[in-house]
Formats: C-alpha cells, structure tokens, sequence
C-alpha cells in the first residue's frame, strides 16, 4: 500500500535523510502555526501581534495567508494553495523558499509532530 497523507496507518517509519529528494508530501497537509511563527515569519509585526491576535488574524485572512485562528489554543490554520500546497512551497522545485524560518511544526513534523509521530507520509518515486 503506498503511503497516504490522509491515512496515518499507511505512513512509514521515518529516518534521518528522508527529506533529501521529497516533493513535500507533508507540505501539502493543514499547517497550524503559532503567533511568534508568524512574527518570525515576517508577515506581521511582534507589536501588532501582541496587541491582538484576533486583529491580526483578520488583517491575515484579507491577504490570504491564513484561513482561521482558535483563541482557545492560539493556534492559526496556514491558507492553503487552490491544489493543497502550502502557501510558502516552491511550485516547481517542492522546496520550502522560508525554511530558514519555517514554523516550528515544520521543525518537528514527523519526528515529534504530527498525526503520527515518527512515521512519514512520504511517497516512494
Ligand atoms: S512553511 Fe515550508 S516546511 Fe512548512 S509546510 Fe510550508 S513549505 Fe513546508
């Protein structure tokens, strides 16, 4: 069975180096991110951030970098590519083009993130 992103049960176990030659299966996957990921991002200021979240969402919903943001948890849903891609994956080479400073999920997905930790949604080519 090859490795579904939707199915965690068909992922498969991950090791160091799998990520030299992937096309970025995981960076088509929801991508929740908090508010100094942003900051660090550089799509909002650390003031205007600090002063309110919920403000700064909006004003990142309307440039269409994100779909959604949960005051309960702090947490905000990346906006998507129309094909699924996460807004920051290069269309052509599949790499990240912010990896210097991508989310901290990003940091830790598959190892210690994800729906399954440790294992891999990656695709044999
Ligand atoms: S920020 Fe970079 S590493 Fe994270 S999902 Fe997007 S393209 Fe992938």
């Amino acid at each position: 069975m090859r490795p579904d992103k939707d199915k965690p049960w068909t992922w498969i176990r991950y090791r160091t180096g799998m990520c030299t030659g992937c096309s970025g299966d995981c960076c088509t996957m929801p991508v929740e991110v908090t508010a100094s990921d942003l900051v660090r991002l550089g799509v909002i200021g650390a003031d205007e951030m600090a002063a309110s979240p919920k403000k700064a969402a909006k004003q990142l919903q309307k440039q269409g970098l994100i779909q959604n943001y949960r005051e309960g948890t702090g947490l905000f849903t990346m906006q998507a590519r129309p094909n699924g891609d996460c807004h920051f994956l290069h269309p052509v080479t599949r790499l990240c083009t912010v990896y210097e400073k991508r989310p901290e999920v990003c940091r830790k997905f598959p190892s210690d993130l994800g729906p399954k930790p440790g294992f891999c949604p990656k695709n044999p080519k």
